[in-house]
C-alpha cells in the first residue's frame, strides 16, 4: 500500500492546477492610469480599479476624493479629480483604500466583501472567515 503524507498531496495538487488559476490566486495591487488635463487630474481606469477589487465605484471615488481633499467626478469608467495632483499621490490614495477595504488582514487575500454588522462596517473574508470592523 501507497503512502502519502500530506505536504505530498497538497504539491501533486498544485502542480496538478492549470497555469492560470496559479495566476489568478495572486492578487495584484491596481495600477492607475493617471495624468494631466488641464487643470485637472484624471484616473483613466477608476471603472476597471472598482472591478478589479470587486467594489462599488462610487465608494471608491468618494474615499479617494476625501483623502485627496478634493472634489470631481465620475465620467464613464474614468474619475476626474480638480486640481493637479501628483500621480503617485493618487496612487497612493488607491493602495490605501484596497488595504483598508479589500485586502482580509489575516490571510491577506482579496476575497472578501463589506458586509454591516450594528452599523459598523465589517470586511468579511471568504477564504479564511475572519470579520474585523473597518477602521
Ligand atoms: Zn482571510
Amino acid at each position: 500500500m501507497q503512502k502519502y503524507d500530506y505536504d505530498a498531496l497538497l504539491n501533486r495538487a498544485v502542480e496538478s492546477l492549470p497555469k492560470n488559476v496559479k495566476v489568478r490566486e495572486r492578487f495584484e495591487m491596481p495600477k492607475g492610469v493617471i495624468f494631466h488635463e488641464g487643470n485637472t487630474t484624471i484616473l483613466r481606469n477608476l471603472g476597471w480599479i472598482a472591478d478589479h477589487v470587486n467594489r462599488d465605484v462610487q465608494h471608491l471615488f468618494s474615499y479617494l476624493l476625501k483623502e485627496l481633499g478634493t472634489a470631481g467626478d465620475i465620467d464613464g469608467d474614468r474619475g476626474i479629480f480638480q486640481g493637479k495632483i501628483p500621480p503617485t499621490k493618487v496612487q497612493d490614495k488607491i493602495e490605501k483604500y484596497v488595504n483598508k477595504f479589500v485586502i482580509c488582514k489575516e490571510c491577506g487575500r482579496p476575497d472578501t466583501k463589506l458586509i454591516k454588522v450594528n452599523r459598523t462596517l465589517m470586511l468579511k473574508c471568504e477564504a479564511c472567515g475572519a470579520i474585523r470592523p473597518v477602521k
